[in-house]
C-alpha cells in the first residue's frame, strides 16, 4: 500500500495547478490585460501566492512527505516516484525554514522596491533606490540565516536557483572567464571590423514577424501546443507541457526580436518535452535556472548564430528585406549577428562581453552580502569595473548600476545562472556534435527533429528529476567547465574576425 505516496501526489498536483493558474494570470497581465486591471490583478496574485505558500508549508504536506519517504525506500532510487519524494522533501524542508513573516516582508519590500527602482532608473537617480537596496540586502541576510551555516553564505542564495552549486566553484569559473575574455574583447574592440549596417535601427515589423514565424515553424513550434504573442519584456511560460507560451517584442532594433524568440523557444522546448508522466507535479520543469538557460542559449547562439543557420535563413532574409540586404550574403549575415561590441547594457550584450557583465554583478553581490562594499560607493565601483572589464565609460546610473530588475526583487544569487547556462550549452553542444554527425547539414536544411529528439531523450524528459550536478555528470562527464565555451567562442570569432586578430588576443 502506498497511501502516503498517493496523498503526496495529490497534494503536489494541486499546488502545481495553483502555480499554473498564477502563471496564466501573470501571462494575461503581461500580454492581454488592459492597464486598469493592474490593481485587482495584484490582489489576485497575492491571494494565490499566499494560498500556494500555505499549502507548500502545511503540516499535512509534511506528513505525506514523511510517509511517502518510508514507502519509496524499497524502490529504485532513480525511479520517478523515489525522485519525486526526494525533491518534494527538499522543497518542503526549505520552505518551512523561512518564517511566514519574513516571506511576507520579502514580497512586500520587493513590490515597493520595484516601483521605486522603475522611477529611479528612469531618472538615473541611484540615491533614491539605495535605501531599498539596503533593505533587500538585509532581507537576503536574514533569509540566509534561516538555513544551516554554509561554507559561503552566498551558497544559500545560489541554491534557490542552482541547487547545490558552490560559490567557490562559481568564483573559479569567473576568474578563468575574465582572464580569457578581457584581452579578447579589448583586442576586438580596438581593431575588429564587421559591417552590420543592414541591422542598424528599426527594421519593418511585418517582414520580421514573417521571418520569425518561418524560423519557429522549422524549429518545431505547432499551433496545437504553442503561442507567440507580443509583450514589453519577452519571456516564456509553461502552463502545461501541452501549453507553451512564448512572447516577443518588436520595439527592438535589428534582429533582436528573432534571436529573443529563438531564446524563449529553447526555454519552451525544455518544458514541452518533459515526460508526460511527470506533468502536474514539481518535477515538470527544468532542473535549474542554469540548465534552463543552457537550452535557450543553445537555440539562440549555438543554432541561431551558426554559419549553417545563416545559410538556412539568408534566402528568407534577402526576400523579406530586399533593400537592406542587397549586396549581402549568408557569410556577411553570419558575421553581423556575431559582432562583438562592448556596451553598457547586459541584456543587449554579445556572446563575448555578456559573461563579463555577469561577473561584475556576481562579484558585487558577494561583496554586498558580506558587507565589504559601502553602498554609497556602489555606482563608482560599478563604473570603474565596467571600464576595467569592457573598456567602456558608463555615463549615468541608468546605463550602469540601475539597469537590472534583480536587486529590486531580492533575487541575489540569480545572476551566475546566466553564465552557467552559457557554459553548459557549449559543453552540451560538443557532445551533441559528436553524436549527431549530420547536425550541421541538418541545420542548413532546416531539419531539427533529430536535435529535438536528442535533447528530449538526454535532458528534457527528466524534468527536475535529477540534481544539476548529476545531470552534469551524466551528460558532460564532469562539472561545469568554461573551456568548451572558450573554444566555441574562439572558433566563431576566428571565423568572423580572422586568425591573426584572434591570435594577437591571447
Ligand atoms: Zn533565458
Amino acid at each position: 500500500m502506498q497511501d502516503g505516496l498517493s496523498r503526496l501526489k495529490l497534494l503536489l498536483a494541486e499546488i502545481k495547478d495553483l502555480g499554473r493558474v498564477a502563471a496564466v494570470l501573470d501571462w494575461d497581465q503581461q500580454v492581454m490585460m488592459p492597464p486598469a486591471g493592474a490593481e485587482s490583478r495584484a490582489e489576485q496574485l497575492t491571494t494565490l501566492g499566499r494560498v500556494i505558500h500555505e499549502r507548500a508549508t502545511s503540516p499535512e504536506l509534511g506528513r505525506a512527505v514523511e510517509e511517502a519517504a518510508l514507502e519509496v525506500e524499497e524502490l529504485d532510487p532513480d525511479s520517478d516516484d523515489a525522485r519525486l519524494v526526494r525533491i518534494a522533501k527538499r522543497d518542503f524542508e526549505k520552505a518551512v525554514r523561512v518564517p511566514t513573516d519574513l516571506q511576507a516582508e520579502i514580497i512586500g519590500t520587493s513590490a515597493e522596491a520595484y516601483g521605486v527602482w522603475v522611477e529611479a532608473r528612469r531618472e538615473s537617480d541611484y540615491p533614491r533606490f539605495r535605501p531599498y537596496l539596503e533593505k533587500t540586502i538585509d532581507l537576503s541576510r536574514r533569509y540566509v540565516d534561516c538555513f544551516p551555516p554554509a561554507e559561503d553564505p552566498y551558497d544559500v542564495l545560489l541554491d534557490d536557483y542552482e541547487p547545490e552549486a558552490s560559490s567557490a566553484d562559481v568564483r573559479r569559473i569567473f576568474a578563468r572567464l575574465k582572464e580569457a575574455l578581457i584581452p579578447l574583447v579589448r583586442t576586438i574592440a580596438a581593431s575588429g571590423e564587421v559591417d552590420d549596417a543592414p541591422l542598424a535601427g528599426r527594421l519593418p515589423v511585418e517582414p520580421r514577424i514573417e521571418l520569425q514565424r518561418r524560423v519557429l515553424e522549422l524549429f518545431g513550434v505547432e499551433p496545437q501546443a504553442w503561442r507567440l504573442d507580443p509583450t514589453v519584456h519577452p519571456f516564456e511560460t509553461a502552463i502545461a507541457i501541452g501549453d507553451i507560451r512564448l512572447t516577443t517584442r518588436y520595439e527592438a532594433d535589428g534582429f533582436e526580436s528573432l534571436f529573443s524568440s529563438m531564446h524563449e523557444f529553447g526555454h519552451g522546448l525544455y518544458e514541452h518535452q518533459v515526460a508526460p508522466a511527470l506533468d502536474r507535479g514539481p518535477l515538470a520543469r527544468g532542473a535549474s535556472l542554469g540548465w534552463h538557460e543552457s537550452q535557450s542559449l543553445l537555440w539562440e547562439n549555438l543554432v541561431g548564430r551558426s554559419r549553417a543557420f545563416a545559410d538556412l535563413v539568408f534566402p528568407s532574409v534577402a526576400e523579406l528585406f530586399p533593400e537592406r540586404f542587397s549586396g549581402h550574403d549568408a557569410e556577411s549575415l553570419f558575421r553581423m549577428v556575431n559582432k562583438v561590441e562592448p556596451s553598457f547594457i547586459r541584456v543587449e550584450a554579445d556572446q563575448a562581453t555578456y559573461n563579463l557583465h555577469v561577473a561584475l554583478r556576481f562579484e558585487l553581490e558577494q561583496d554586498m552580502l558580506a558587507g565589504r562594499v559601502e553602498l554609497d560607493e556602489l555606482p563608482q565601483i560599478w563604473n570603474a569595473r565596467m571600464e576595467e572589464y569592457l573598456g567602456v565609460v558608463v555615463p549615468n546610473d541608468r546605463l550602469g548600476v540601475l539597469q537590472d530588475v534583480h536587486w529590486s526583487h531580492a533575487s541575489l544569487g540569480y545572476f551566475p545562472t546566466y553564465t552557467l547556462g552559457f557554459l553548459l550549452a557549449a559543453q552540451l553542444w560538443e557532445r551533441i556534435e559528436g553524436e549527431l554527425p549530420g547536425l550541421e547539414e541538418d541545420i542548413r536544411r532546416g531539419e531539427f527533429a533529430e536535435l529535438r529528439q536528442w535533447l528530449r531523450e538526454s535532458l528534457h524528459r527528466h524534468g527536475r528529476k535529477f540534481m544539476p550536478a548529476e545531470l552534469q555528470q551524466q551528460l558532460l562527464g564532469g562539472p561545469v567547465d568554461p573551456e568548451a565555451f572558450l573554444r566555441h567562442l574562439r572558433g566563431k570569432l576566428t571565423a568572423v574576425y580572422g586568425e591573426s586578430l584572434l591570435a594577437s588576443a591571447s
